[in-house]
């Protein structure tokens, strides 16, 4: 099921287009401020957002900057005016897309379809790149300036789950649940730290000073990509 994240503090908007997406099939959660939307993009993964321009506690372009930082969710702006259809074509923001209010349902749902093509083509790709690795998701192969680098298969899961959200930071509770299905032999907390110590090992040019996993201190990690 694709997930939506509505983002829009007119109840009327929200309840209505929560309401006929639901209908339609996605899964949907409703956010009315900036604050709540960040909370939730750091708890969840969704396919797709739309974004209101006008929030309580912020503006939606301000609050689209910040989710750049964190996320690369495919967004959709809801202007109210004009005004703002300049300000987001203007600004060249990279929004995939935006609706002026009033729109029709049938409209909105025509194109939160085709950016969800075009964001799954683009993902379509297989290869990530992040500083000099070279990750190949259909092979299972990674590659250090080229040459391979053998890796047990929790010690990719744990890179793949970390590179394909780069930026994103994830707690250790997140990375022990998703590998848990990986192998029966119980990974608790501190194995953890040291599978992530034996990856450094293997990918980062200085391990005691690693440039791709870093660690947020009493959080848990993140794959830096640029
Ligand atoms: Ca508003």
């Amino acid at each position: 099921m694709k997930e939506i994240l509505i983002v829009e503090d007119d109840k009327t908007i929200s309840l209505g287009l929560e309401y006929y997406l639901t209908q339609e099939g996605f899964g949907v959660d409703v956010a009315s401020t900036c604050r709540e939307t960040l909370t939730r993009l750091q708890t969840q993964n969704y396919d797709i957002l739309l974004l209101d321009c006008g929030l309580p506690d912020g503006s939606g372009f301000d609050l689209f900057q910040e989710i750049r930082k964190i996320s690369t969710v495919p967004i959709i702006f809801l202007t109210a005016i004009d005004d703002e259809v300049s300000i987001v074509m203007g600004l060249d923001m990279g929004a995939d897309d935006y609706i002026t209010k009033p729109f029709k349902a049938r409209e909105l749902l025509s194109r939160i379809k085709n950016v969800l093509r075009r964001s799954n083509s683009k993902n379509a790709s297989n290869v990530i790149h992040i500083k000099n690795l070279t990750i190949d998701t259909l092979q299972a192969k990674v590659l250090k300036n080229g040459v391979d680098v053998m890796l047990t298969a929790l010690e990719y899961k744990i890179l793949l789950i970390l590179a394909f959200n780069p930026n994103r930071v994830f707690t250790r509770e997140e990375i022990l649940a998703d590998i848990w299905d990986v192998n029966e032999e119980y990974v608790n907390d501190n194995t953890l730290t040291v599978y992530i110590k034996r990856l450094r090992e293997k990918i980062e040019d200085d391990k005691d000073h690693p440039q791709i996993i870093q660690t947020v201190r009493g959080i848990g990690y993140k794959v830096v990509k640029e």
